[in-house]
């Protein structure tokens, strides 16, 4: 049994080491390899430790998932989505315990930790939708002949995700994997494996059969294994954008579904009409939120025309952030060194730096980067083509909204895209343009919400339609058609 995580503030707080669960069991892995700390970044020290595990520990984690299927298919899908409302609850109930680990484990703020353990808690609402959504259809396609679709699941499943959402991540593919009638396994990051854990055992208070949902801890063992396990019908995937192409290469191969979400260099077009604070206030939280560390934060800034006076009003708000209050660190110790490799790059290659995060260390030992802004910048610097993931706004400043939308257009990625103006004009203009698959008129994380899915385009996506929503519950499922022909009888018979 896992115990609750008692952590009430920022203060430095230890936790059991990571375990796989299989069959509701918790276990260490099966042969001994590499042990890992388990870091708090806001203090730079192991909290706990995780032992990587091997094909072995997802081979174990398969025949588990394996023998559970069989019964947790027949279950009506209304008794499966009962479970999650039950988890719902539990969510709901130790929501504060949840948080605070997350943001041990993570790193970021208690807030932000609160409100992704909430979209958990959405995600999971969908989940408990389904059955209201989820009838097949069915028509009389010609006398007496009626075509059905009922939607099956697939089998055994398998979700591997990133550190940067040790909640709200998993989620996006548990409610639509496991309502759906699949058995689970999943692959926590090896950074952040700890809340999962926590949350197993409320799905296994909720009433999930043992089985049904299955841990593995590791590293690329453990994903190479899932993409080649002939068991494994369908492989969900988050992170950058290099693993998410190995993923899906290596799973596809092996005839699985796979659906693979990459990385992002996500655009923020502003025009001189554009709303100053609701601009300022905005572009800030997105290249803030979570220390810059989400797929769809704010990365490039391309200014068009004269924004002299809201670029201002972005650097004197982002000026006020506290760092280690209103924002968190970043995930390790390489991370900060990176981020701040990108800052230094840049201002040597002619770059201004006009809000300077290098020298933030609000807690010593943690990992710090303050919000930074570099302005000038120019499309050929690795600031402004590389994901950074970082707080780090890069600025690049154009002439007209055409040569916006080149630069936008030019970088491989396309998972969020913005405009910041009070004209309906150009708002169409530029979402008829960008080359984005999530785009934000005046919203600088265009995150779909429930029902709505979550999805990139081009090197941000690998594979066919939306994470989450009813393209997940697609994903995870394959259609049954049935065709049917009942008018047998040649003669009248009693039933005439
Ligand atoms: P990552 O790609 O390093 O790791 C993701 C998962 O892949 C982890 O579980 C990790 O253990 C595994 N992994 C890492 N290297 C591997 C390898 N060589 N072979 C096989 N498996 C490997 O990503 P991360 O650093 O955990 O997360 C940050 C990245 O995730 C960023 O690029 C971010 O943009 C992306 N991300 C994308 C989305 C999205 O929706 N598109 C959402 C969140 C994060």
């Amino acid at each position: 049994m896992i115990p609750s995580f008692n952590a009430k503030s920022n203060d430095f707080q230890g936790y059991v080491d990571a375990k796989n669960y299989i069959a509701g069991e918790w276990q260490s892995p099966l042969t001994s390899r590499e042990t890992l700390d388990v870091l708090n970044p806001r203090h730079g020290k192991a909290i706990a430790k995780v032992t990587l595990g091997g094909r072995d520990d997802v081979d174990a984690a398969v025949k588990a998932a394996e023998a559970a299927f069989p019964a947790w298919r027949k279950v009506p899908i209304r008794d499966r989505a009962a479970v999650f409302y039950a988890l719902r609850g539990l969510m709901m109930k130790n929501i504060e315990e949840l948080s605070w680990l997350v943001s041990h484990e993570n790193g970021k703020i208690f807030s932000e930790a609160k409100a992704e353990v909430e979209k958990a808690i959405e995600c999971i609402e969908f989940g408990c939708s389904l059955p209201n959504l989820a009838a097949g259809s069915q028509l009389e396609v010609s006398r007496g002949v009626r075509c059905e679709v009922v939607y099956e699941p697939l089998g055994v499943v398998a979700g591997i995700v990133p550190f940067n959402f040790p909640c709200m991540v998993p989620f996006w593919m548990l409610p639509q994997a496991i309502v759906g009638g699949n058995t689970f396994v999943l692959k926590p990051s090896e950074r952040v494996p700890l809340t999962m854990m926590r949350i197993a055992e409320l799905m296994r208070e909720a009433g999930l059969p043992n089985g049904v949902f299955n841990i593995v801890n590791g590293g690329r063992e453990v994903v190479e294994a899932i993409c080649d396990h002939e068991k494994i019908k369908a492989v969900g995937f988050v992170g950058s954008t290099k693993v998410a192409k190995l993923v899906y290469g290596r799973a596809s191969a092996e005839g699985k579904r796979a659906l693979c979400l990459g990385g992002a260099k996500n655009h923020l077009i502003v025009v001189p009409d554009a709303d100053v604070a609701v601009t300022a206030d905005n572009v800030v939280a997105s290249f803030t939120g979570g220390t810059g560390q989400r797929c769809m934060a704010a990365s490039v800034l391309v200014a068009v025309g004269d924004c002299e006076h809201v670029i201002d009003a972005i650097r004197e708000r982002a000026a006020k952030m506290v760092t280690g209050t209103d924002m968190g660190p970043v995930t390790t110790e390489a991370a900060a060194t990176r981020i701040k490799g990108y800052i230094d790059g840049a201002e040597k290659a002619g770059a201004k730096v006009i809000l300077d995060g290098r020298a933030a260390d609000p807690v010593k030992g943690g990992f710090w980067v303050g919000p930074t802004i570099i302005d000038h910048a120019t499309t050929d610097m690795p600031a402004a083509r590389e994901e950074i993931f970082g707080p780090v706004l890069t600025i690049v400043r154009v002439a007209n909204l055409d040569r916006a939308i080149e630069i936008e257009n030019a970088n491989p990625y396309g998972n969020a895209s913005c405009i910041y103006t009070t004209s309906g004009d150009i708002a169409q203009r530029v979402m008829q343009r960008v080359e984005a698959g999530m785009c934000g008129v005046n919203v600088g994380v265009p995150v779909p919400r429930e029902p709505f899915g979550f999805g990139g385009w081009n090197d941000s996506l690998f594979g066919h339609g939306n994470m989450t929503g009813w393209d997940g519950y697609l994903f995870w499922t394959r259609q049954r058609k049935i065709t049917s022909k009942w008018a047998l009888q040649k003669d009248q018979n009693w039933m005439s």
